[in-house]
């Protein structure tokens, strides 16, 4: 995305001509920039092609997962629903695993149907009903267990999932049961060992730290997994000031595990593969002076985008038609859901806006609509794909009629 012409364009596509004939708010991705991300994640890994299971949590439009399956990736599912738009979007069972701490035995009946990689379970509780349920149909079934590494991923308390108070995954006592559990089962196929510490990471060393902790536990259980699903949560830049994850630095450590271990690894990215392929449009309805500064109220809202009231997350924000005046005072932008968390970013120096003006939120591909509801029976946006000059409707605008 630049200013062509003082112009924001995604592409070769300006964002308000795409707002005149779409409306506002919508959410717009762009194809090159997700081509690129796979491209490069791939890249990054090269020398031991892991299986690269999107997770689709983090954006569940069914046009995004058809094109991310083109580039050959799978899927990491977090309920039926997502399994379900997974199949549809063609990806092939064999390469989705079904990651979440309360799958229901009807969730686990229609996973097992299907035929996919891996149910990955993560409690001892699980593993029965997995059993069960796979008993009963007579099956032998591919299971992971998702292990708590305890290891600290130095991200935002709300998206850490790695540390022991987290709910996910189980110690390494429970670890132990699970696999002597599995060696007794005729209907259970232990197969594989998950980790995930978290989202939005952007160091490399609690990644390092979780490989030795894996590597530690295997040497002690001396149990042949087949397959290391090391996760996702790879961090993007959402601000200027972000520093970057070092991809050479975690590739290096994971070829260091692959030495001692002979395992094919798994990886379930979300955010670094869609993230900053996204773009929330909004138009200003109304601008209220409140003294010190002045509300920028928007048409879009913390049900189109809840990261900023979930969980303070920053989103770059910029004008879509630039001018060199600059605001005396602050700007905050809001939007017009009866919350006091409803407010996106405040920034100061902002050029001067007026009412009908166009801001655009960057980075929001990645738990932006997926996190999306109808609060205040506000209808969802339209979401659009961009390739080149080109634009597809991938979702349409919901509409009243579709809630009332
Ligand atoms: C959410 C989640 C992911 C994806 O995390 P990102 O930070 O978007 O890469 C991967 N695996 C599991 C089990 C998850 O819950």
């Amino acid at each position: 995305m630049r200013y062509i012409n003082k112009k924001l364009t995604i592409e070769k596509i300006s964002l308000q001509k795409i707002a005149k004939k779409y409306g506002t708010p919508f959410y717009s991705y762009s194809y090159s920039k997700l081509k690129d991300n796979i491209n490069n994640f791939k890249k990054n890994f090269k020398s031991f092609s892991p299986l690269i299971c999107f997770a689709v949590k983090s954006n569940t439009n069914v046009n995004i997962i058809r094109e991310i399956k083109k580039f050959g990736l799978g899927a990491d599912v977090v309920s039926i629903g997502e399994l379900m738009m997974a199949l549809k979007a063609g990806i092939n069972p064999n390469k989705i695993v079904f990651s979440g701490v309360g799958k229901t035995s009807n969730e686990i009946s229609f996973a097992i149907d299907k035929n996919i990689l891996l149910i990955n379970a993560e409690s001892l509780s699980e593993i029965k009903e997995i059993n069960k349920v796979a008993k009963s149909k007579n099956k032998k079934i591919r299971v992971g267990v998702r292990l708590n590494p305890n290891t600290d991923a130095k991200t935002l308390s709300q998206i850490s999932t790695g540390k022991k108070e987290n709910k996910f995954g189980v110690n390494k006592n429970t670890f132990n049961e699970i696999i002597k559990y599995s060696k007794n089962s005729k209907n259970i196929d232990l197969k594989c060992l998950s980790v995930h510490i978290g989202s939005q990471i952007l160091d490399h060393k609690p990644y390092e730290k979780m490989l030795e902790a894996v590597s530690q536990i295997l040497n002690k259980v001396r149990y042949k997994f087949e397959f290391i699903d090391l996760g996702g949560g790879m961090g993007i830049s959402y601000s200027d000031k972000n520093k970057k994850l070092n991809y050479k630095k975690y590739n290096s450590a994971i070829l260091k595990f692959l030495k001692r271990h002979k395992v094919k690894i798994i990886f379930e990215p979300g955010r670094s593969i869609i993230g900053d392929t996204g773009t929330l449009v909004s138009k200003v309805i109304y601008i209220k002076d409140s003294g010190r500064k002045k509300f920028i109220i928007l048409d879009a809202a913390m049900n189109d985008l809840m990261r900023p009231a979930l969980y303070g997350a920053i989103h770059r924000t910029l004008p879509v038609t630039k001018s060199n005046i600059r605001s005396k005072k602050p700007y905050e932008f809001v939007g017009p859901i009866c919350e006091s968390t409803d407010k996106f970013i405040t920034l100061k120096k902002f050029q001067v806006l007026k009412e009908k003006d166009l801001v655009a939120i960057c980075d929001v591909g990645a738990y932006g609509m997926s996190l999306s509801s109808n609060y205040n029976l506000r209808t969802k946006p339209i979401e659009l794909l961009i390739k080149e000059s080109k634009v597809k409707v991938i979702r349409k605008r919901q509409k009243h009629k579709d809630l009332i």
